[in-house]
């Protein structure tokens, strides 16, 4: 008897997850690749890669392997050098085999490259969210490159390549290479004018002594960093070689033991008169730099949107598996409530990252470059800031098998806060809307109108963007930067929902810019019409 009721059926346990088309089976997505024109088949080629169950697979097994410094031989000679398993190798394969480091800026994607590009990360971090680390840095290097036209002529190539290739050997004796990025230091990373690393001429180079208390993905294979130079603080480029070969003088002293992100490696790091060349103008290092960091923000909004696609679609999966008082818990009035409120919620991050990207693609067009400016603080915060809860509440779908590390929420857990913390956290990028609109003014009260008349299709807006204006007048706007910052990246996502054409801009207005506020998902009411549709958008199998 024991021995039939083991073999039983089910026990009522939501089947595996995995082997699906993370293109198709997310409508909000596909709609958004419908907008903006772009190839539906190749997104789906890479959605059923990525969303198969081998590369799901991949990446439990690089988060439970972590990468692991090794200083030295067993002689004693220095090899700062990280070994990672051949899972997150893997996966670095696949995500340069798509080219989502370079596709945006290797031509191979004439239309909206920014966009397509943007889409095959939103799949790709649903899988693993730890390499795309490395990956998002050397997308976003060709920005701050490009002040140094020479400089990039030595690199292009290498960074373009589609071949991933991790030996710890020169650059010009590998197949591809990636490139990290070193801000941060002890004594401040949103401050970096107080770093103290300092560079020292050497004729056509430089040599940097200092350190970076983060350093990620630290096998890459050239570094942009900031340093104090002559002029002041200079972006530079450290590579991982000295031109005659020899290792440059890049100390690692350890990895960080981190709270998630555990496939990727954040090193602390010491710098011994280590080379480096200078990338824009000596005391332009924050200017070069920042046009890195444009990038990377545009990349955190969409990682953050793509972890959240794939914890609702976890959630669905299961709720639509598991019963609780013989009744599926998909069919139960409750459980729907915050299903759909989750999925809503999705709509308009989607829309308004995708939106963003394609702001990114047009920044020729002067209303888009002002749109971009002032949108993309406001849509990290938003996106960014929303991931821890959104991922809990979709953890919470899953009752106690949520707080199990067999499965993949309580990592999805552990990743959600991170993107919010990069390139800027919360307050930082609220202050930046600030200063957008102080520093371009009328062009900010353009976008704002252009938001507003837009959004006004659906939802009476006069009262919220009136409050916002008054904000950005008074003398007092610091204070009340974060309303400003959420209620501008809200009435975007609005806008977006109607340019888009969704039959849920109005809805979401209703409940989001102009509704009531509440704590929690689940309990707005959306009204019965929506719930079923919703849910089958967000995970349509
Ligand atoms: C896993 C991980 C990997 C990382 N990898 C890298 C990397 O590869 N390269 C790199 O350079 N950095 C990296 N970082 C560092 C990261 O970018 C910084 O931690 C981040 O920019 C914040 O800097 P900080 O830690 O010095 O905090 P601080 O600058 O001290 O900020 C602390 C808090 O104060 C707030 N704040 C700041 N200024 C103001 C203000 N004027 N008014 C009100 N509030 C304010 C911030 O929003 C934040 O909440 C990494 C961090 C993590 C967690």
């Amino acid at each position: 008897m024991a021995r039939a009721f083991l073999e039983d059926a089910s026990f009522n346990q939501s089947p595996a997850f995995g082997d699906m088309d993370l293109f198709a089976s997310d409508r909000p997505l596909v709609d958004a690749a419908n907008l903006y024109g772009l190839d539906a088949v190749a997104l789906s080629t890479c959605g059923r890669d990525f969303g198969s169950a081998q590369t799901f697979e991949l990446g439990r097994i690089a988060n439970e392997n972590p990468p692991r410094l090794r200083t030295m031989d067993g002689r004693g000679n220095r090899i700062d050098s990280v070994e990672f398993h051949p899972a997150y190798h893997a996966l670095m394969a696949k995500s340069i085999g798509y080219g989502i480091h370079s596709s945006a800026h290797d031509g191979s994607e004439p239309h909206a490259p920014m966009t397509q590009r943007a889409m095959r990360l939103y799949m790709a971090t649903q899988t693993e969210s730890g390499h795309l680390c490395p990956i998002t840095m050397t997308h976003a290097c060709l920005g701050a490159l490009a002040a140094e036209p020479d400089l990039l002529s030595d690199w292009k190539a290498k960074i373009l390549s589609r071949l991933y290739d991790p030996a710890l050997k020169p650059s010009p004796l590998k197949a591809g290479v990636t490139i990290g990025m070193g801000m941060t230091e002890r004594q401040g990373g949103t401050d970096v004018r107080a770093n103290i690393s300092y560079a020292v001429a050497k004729g056509d180079h430089v040599e940097i002594t200092g350190h970076k208390w983060f350093m990620s993905a630290p096998m890459c294979d050239a570094f942009l960093v900031l340093a104090q130079g002559e002029g002041g603080l200079t972006c530079y480029l450290m590579p991982r070689f000295r031109p005659d070969g020899s290792l440059n003088g890049l100390r690692f002293q350890r990895l960080k033991e981190k709270l998630g992100n555990k496939s990727n490696a954040s090193s602390e790091v010491e710098f011994h008169s280590a080379y480096a060349r200078r990338v824009g103008g000596e005391g332009q290092g924050v200017r070069t730099i920042i046009e890195m960091v444009q990038l990377t923000r545009i990349d955190c909004a969409v990682a953050s949107a793509g972890l959240m696609r794939i914890a609702l679609a976890q959630a669905i999966h299961h709720i639509r598996n598991r019963s609780v008082f013989q009744r599926r818990l998909a069919d139960q009035p409750a459980m729907r409530a915050v299903a759909t409120d989750l999925a809503l919620e999705l709509e308009g991050h989607v829309a308004l990252v995708f939106r963003l990207a394609h702001a990114a693609d047009h920044l020729t067009d002067a209303k888009e470059a002002a749109w971009s400016r002032l949108m993309t603080p406001a849509i990290k915060y938003l996106v960014c800031k929303g991931a821890p809860q959104f991922v809990y509440e979709a953890l919470e779908c899953f009752g106690g098998n949520g707080y199990s590390e067999e499965l993949p929420m309580a990592r999805y857990y552990r990743e959600a806060p991170l993107n919010a913390i990069w390139e800027g956290s919360g307050n930082v990028m609220a202050l930046d809307v600030l200063r957008a609109a102080s520093r371009q003014g009328d062009a900010a009260t353009g976008v704002v109108d252009r938001l507003a008349r837009t959004a006004s299709e659906v939802c009476d807006v006069t009262g919220v963007v009136g409050e916002l204006k008054q904000i950005f007048q008074s003398g007092d706007a610091e204070r009340r930067a974060r309303f400003l910052c959420e209620g501008l990246a809200r009435l975007g996502a609005v806008a977006a929902l109607v340019e888009a054409g969704s039959s849920y801009a109005g809805i979401y207005a209703r409940t989001r810019l102009a509704g009531a506020p509440v704590a929690q998902f689940g309990a707005r009411d959306l009204g019965l019409r929506t719930e079923t549709d919703l849910m089958e958008r967000a995970l349509a199998v």
